[in-house]
């Protein structure tokens, strides 16, 4: 059977395909249809921090479907109980409450009106290249042209600054509710958030009385050498909205809140799958295999040594690599759709980011050597000096 043609005569189109069919996970491995193997730097884009098919995961899911899927939140429930007490263990300091969601479109409209409805302002401002999800909300605080456009309009009073640029700050006003940024900017180009403007965007946020809201479903649960991007940073943030790998892999989403924020009003907002015993339950599991299995401490040591081995490369066609822990972006001086598919004939999967950007999102379990066997497919693809 062609899987390729099936999706090609049923889907809606809305995705650009690769060509490759891909059937079977293992750690951070994938397998296509006619039993290639593929080291993953894709990571199910982004959702796949634990690697694929993780025995431990794949026995607290199991586990779980046989006990209890759905539970509204109007009950409360032992998985989910467990997991809010857990994760506000390990959020940065500060964080006191959570909502949870499927998505992380969701997380981030979700903390939209949860910073207008807290501050009784409307103003949103995001920054340019920023990428945070595609229902109206989100898409409204999206940079990208191509995203908008054929849905305007948008969500009113939405803004968007200059990212790492000071001398837009004064545009946060005592008119804006929030300030929504990346920690590092991921669809925009991989672009990590320098340390001094995050300073002084929370600063002018306490000036103005803004709320800083800030998108770590990229990043978040170890993609960049912390549990939470934001703890490589000595700054505290209103809310902070994760999902991708939050549960494994299953669809989850949540939002932290800091213990600033008071409780809200029932029924302002709610998710029927939000906060759903399997989610919970396997996200329970997630935590604890990412601390216990040492992979935040991998994301840090092979991320690095990544980056400084992919910066070793002396192409022409490189413009700059840049990133945080493994994930990774190497900016070419020419479009890179070409070079994936030279990279994926060699056995290497990987992501673009914009039009110019290689983009390397591995699952945290990736090894030293599959680490080399990808620099060295990269090494091969492009020209050298
Ligand atoms: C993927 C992503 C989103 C959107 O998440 P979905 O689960 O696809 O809705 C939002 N923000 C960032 C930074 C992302 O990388």
């Amino acid at each position: 059977m062609d899987w390729i043609d099936v999706e090609e005569q049923y889907s809606s189109g809305v995705y650009a395909k690769r060509g490759l069919s891909i059937i079977r996970g293992n750690g951070a491995t994938l397998t296509d249809s006619d039993g290639k193997v593929y080291i993953d730097c894709v990571g199910g884009q982004g959702t796949a921090n634990i690697g694929h098919a993780h025995p431990r995961w794949q026995k607290a899911l199991s586990d779980q479907a046989g006990i209890l899927l759905n539970c509204p939140e109007m009950f409360s429930n032992d998985q989910r109980a467990l997991y809010m007490q857990e994760l506000m263990a390990a959020a940065p300091e500060g964080m006191q409450r959570v909502f949870f969601c499927n998505s992380g479109t969701e997380a981030i409209d979700g903390a939209i009106k949860f910073a207008r409805a807290a501050s009784g302002r409307s103003e949103i401002i995001a920054a340019k290249r920023g990428f945070h999800g595609r229902t109206f909300g989100a898409l409204s605080a999206t940079w990208n042209k191509k995203y908008r456009e054929p849905f305007e309009p948008l969500v009113p009073d939405f803004n968007h600054i200059t990212f790492n640029d000071f001398s837009d700050l004064e545009m946060i006003s005592d008119r804006t509710a929030a300030v929504l940024l990346e920690v590092v900017q991921g669809e925009g180009g991989v672009y990590p958030i320098d340390p001094d403007y995050f300073s002084a965007v929370r600063n002018q946020c306490d000036q103005t009385g803004a709320f800083l809201i800030i998108d770590e479903v990229q990043t978040g649960f170890g993609r960049t050498g912390k549990l939470f991007a934001i703890q490589h940073h000595p700054i505290r943030v209103d809310f902070l909205c994760v999902a991708k790998s939050i549960a494994g892999g299953l669809p989850m989403g949540a939002i932290l809140m800091d213990e600033k924020i008071g409780k809200f009003n029932p029924g302002i907002h709610g998710s029927t799958f939000g906060g759903n015993p399997l989610s919970c339950s396997v996200a329970r599991e997630t935590l604890k295999i990412l601390n216990e299995e040492g992979l935040i401490e991998n994301a840090s040591v092979l991320g690095d040594e990544f980056q400084q081995a992919l910066s070793a490369i002396s192409s022409p066609l490189i413009r700059e690599v840049r990133g945080k822990g493994l994930m990774i972006g190497a900016e070419l001086k020419l479009k890179v759709a070409p070079y994936l598919k030279q990279l994926t004939d060699l056995g290497v999967l990987a992501l673009p980011a914009g039009m110019t950007v290689l983009r390397f999102l591995p699952p945290l379990v990736i090894t030293r050597e599959q680490i080399q066997q990808v620099v060295s497919a990269v090494r091969s693809v492009l020209p050298v000096d």
